[in-house]
C-alpha cells in the first residue's frame, strides 16, 4: 500500500519527476537526482563535470566552516601553481609509483612539443615540499602549516561518477611539518575529527574513524588515518576523508631535505615529521546518496543554500493575491534577518503543486505554504522534506520556531542515517558469512590479522563469486576499510587465540572490510 502511495506521489509529479527509483536503479537514480535538483551538469570531457550553483555553494558552506577551524589550529591558506616538473614528481619513489597511472601531463604548448613534459598535479606533497625545505631552515620556523584550496586532477580509468571520483575535483590539502613525531601524530588525529565533524554536524552523514591498513595506506606516507562512509542503497564503504602522517620519508636527505638543528642536541640534525590531509567535494555526493529519495534530493538544513522556501497557495478569483503574495514576501525577509536562508517563491505563471515539486527536487529542507486561511489564522503550514510531515505553525515568534524546527531535521536526518549504517556494520568469526554478508548490501567487521597477503586473498575470494565484472566498474572484491580507532564495541581480541576468520592466523584488531567506490 505504500508503495503504491509512492508510486502515486511519483506520477503526480509529471513534468519533473526524478524518473528511476534510489531502491531499483541507484545509478540512474543518482544522476537523475544531481541533474534535476541543477547540482551539475556534464561536461565535454568524460568524468569531468560542471558544479553548478546549487552545489557549490554547500562546498562554500563546507569551506566556511572549516576554514575557520583550521585557522584556530594555526594553519594558514597560501596557494602553488597546479604544475609540477618530472624531476620534482618523481623524486619519492613510492609516492610516484602510487600515482604515476594517474598523472595527466602536457607535453604540447600551441605546435611545439614541450621539452620535458610537465604534470599537472595529483597532489601536492612533491610541488611543496622543495619550498619547505628553503623555507624550515631553524626549529624556530616550525610547525609549518599550509593549506590550500585547490583542484587536482587524477585521470582514474574507474568508472567516473559526479563528485565521488571524478578526474578533476577540488578539495582543500593541507600540508605541515613538525619538530616531533608526537606533535604530527596529534595533528593527524585533529583534523580527522574536523573532517568527521563536516560530514556528521554539516552533511548528517555518519564516518567511521580508523586507520587504514598497510596496502591501502597512502602511497609514500607513514600512515593513513579515514574516516569511512557508508552508501546503504548499494552496500559499498567510501573512503570519506583522509588525514596521512608522512613521517620523514619526504624530509629524508635523499627525498626533499628539510631539515633543522635539533634544538634539543647541540650540533644534532632532525628532519622534520610531516603531514598532509585532504577533504574533497566527495563530500557532497555521499550526502546525496544518504539522504535523497525517491522525490529527489533532500538536503541537511546547515548545508543548504536555501533553507525554507514560502509558496503562496490557495489563490481564487475572491481572495487578494497581493495581500497572500506580501505575506509571504515579508515572511522570507523577516526569517532572512533572522539569519535563516529563506526565499519566497512568487513566479507568476506555476501552479503551488509545480513549485511544491520543484522545491522538492532540489532538497529544499522546509517549505512553508500561506493561503488565506492561514493569513486569517497568523500561521503558516510547515512542511518538512525530510519526513513529509506537515504541521501549522504560528507567525508569532515565527523564527525561533523554524529555527528549532530546521535542527530538528538537522539532527533526525543524522541519526537516520547513523541507523542505515550501524545497523548494516555485521560482525563475523567465520570466513562462510563474509560473502552472504557483503551480498546482502553490509559491510562485515571481524578480527584480522592485517597481513597484506590475507588482504589480497580476501579480496580475490570475495570478488570471485559474483559475475565477471566491467573492471571499471566499483570492484566486487572486498577491501579493507579501515581499522576503527574504538574497539570496544565488539569483544576484546585475545591475543594467540582469536584467529582471522580468513587465514587462521592470529587476529590483532577488528577491522571493516566492504566492498568499494
Ligand atoms: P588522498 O590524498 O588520495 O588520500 O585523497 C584525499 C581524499 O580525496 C580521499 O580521502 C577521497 O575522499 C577524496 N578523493 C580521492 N580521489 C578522488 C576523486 N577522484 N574524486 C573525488 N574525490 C576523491
Amino acid at each position: 500500500d505504500k508503495e503504491k502511495k509512492e508510486d502515486a506521489k511519483i506520477e503526480g509529479a509529471v513534468q519533473i519527476a526524478i524518473g528511476v527509483k534510489k531502491e531499483v536503479d541507484f545509478a540512474g537514480w543518482y544522476t537523475n537526482v544531481l541533474l534535476k535538483s541543477e547540482m551539475i551538469d556534464y561536461y565535454s570531457v568524460s568524468g569531468c563535470y560542471i558544479l553548478k550553483p546549487w552545489s557549490y555553494t554547500i562546498w562554500e558552506e563546507i569551506q566556511t566552516w572549516f576554514n575557520a577551524k583550521i585557522k584556530e589550529l594555526g594553519v594558514e591558506n597560501a596557494y602553488f601553481p597546479m604544475f609540477v616538473s618530472q624531476k620534482v614528481l618523481e623524486r619519492e619513489k613510492d609516492h610516484i609509483e602510487g600515482f604515476s597511472p594517474e598523472v595527466a601531463w602536457v607535453t604540447r604548448a600551441g605546435s611545439s612539443d614541450l621539452e620535458e613534459p610537465i604534470a599537472i598535479r595529483p597532489t601536492s606533497e612533491t610541488a611543496m615540499y622543495p619550498y619547505y625545505s628553503k623555507w624550515i631552515q631553524s626549529y624556530r620556523d616550525l610547525p609549518l602549516k599550509l593549506n590550500q584550496w585547490n583542484s587536482v586532477v587524477r585521470w582514474e580509468f574507474k568508472n567516473p561518477q559526479p563528485f565521488l571520483r571524478t578526474r578533476e575535483f577540488l578539495w582543500q590539502e593541507g600540508h605541515t611539518a613538525h619538530l616531533t613525531k608526537a606533535e604530527a601524530d596529534v595533528e593527524v588525529r585533529q583534523i580527522l575529527d574536523l573532517y568527521r565533524r563536516v560530514y556528521e554536524e554539516l552533511l548528517a552523514v555518519p564516518v567511521i574513524p580508523g586507520i587504514k591498513s598497510e596496502k591501502e595506506k597512502f602511497a609514500g606516507g607513514l600512515y593513513t588515518t579515514t574516516i569511512e562512509g557508508f552508501i546503504p542503497t548499494s552496500g559499498r564503504g567510501i573512503q570519506a576523508a583522509t588525514s596521512h602522517c608522512l613521517g620523514q620519508n619526504f624530509s629524508k636527505p635523499e627525498m626533499f631535505d628539510i631539515s633543522v638543528e635539533d634544538p634539543n642536541v647541540p650540533g644534532g640534525k632532525t628532519y622534520v615529521w610531516q603531514n598532509s590531509w585532504g577533504l574533497s567535494t566527495r563530500t557532497i555526493g555521499v550526502m546525496v546518496m544518504t539522504h535523497g529519495d525517491n522525490q529527489g534530493l533532500v538536503l541537511p538544513p546547515r548545508v543548504a543554500s536555501i533553507q525554507v522556501v514560502v509558496v503562496p497557495c490557495g489563490i481564487t478569483a475572491k481572495v487578494n493575491k497581493q495581500d497572500i503574495y506580501d505575506a509571504c514576501d515579508n515572511l522570507a525577509k523577516l526569517l532572512r534577518v533572522k539569519g535563516i536562508r529563506s526565499r519566497a517563491d512568487l513566479r507568476e505563471g506555476y501552479t503551488p503543486g509545480y513549485k511544491f515539486n520543484d522545491w522538492e527536487q532540489k532538497g529544499v529542507p522546509l517549505r512553508l505554504e500561506i493561503g488565506p486561511q492561514d493569513l486569517a489564522k497568523k500561521q503558516t503550514l510547515s512542511v518538512r522534506r525530510d519526513t513529509g510531515v506537515k504541521a501549522p505553525i504560528p507567525l508569532e515568534d515565527i523564527a525561533s520556531s523554524v529555527h528549532d524546527l530546521l535542527e530538528t531535521i538537522q539532527s533526525e536526518m543524522f541519526e537516520r542515517a547513523k541507523e542505515g549504517y550501524y545497523s548494516r556494520v555485521k560482525e563475523i568469526t567465520k570466513w562462510d558469512d563474509v560473502v552472504p554478508t557483503l551480498d546482502s548490501k553490509c559491510v562485515v567487521v571481524m578480527p584480522w590479522c592485517e597481513r597484506e597477503a590475507c588482504e589480497d586473498d580476501i579480496k580475490e575470494r570475495s570478488g570471485r563469486a559474483s559475475e565477471p565484472q566491467d573492471e571499471r566498474a566499483p570492484s566486487a572484491g572486498a577491501k579493507s576499510l579501515a581499522i576503527p580507532f574504538d574497539q570496544s564495541k565488539w569483544a576484546p581480541i585475545e591475543q594467540g587465540k582469536t584467529k582471522c576468520p580468513a587465514c587462521g592466523t592470529d587476529a590483532k584488531r577488528w577491522t571493516l572490510f566492504g566492498r568499494s567506490y
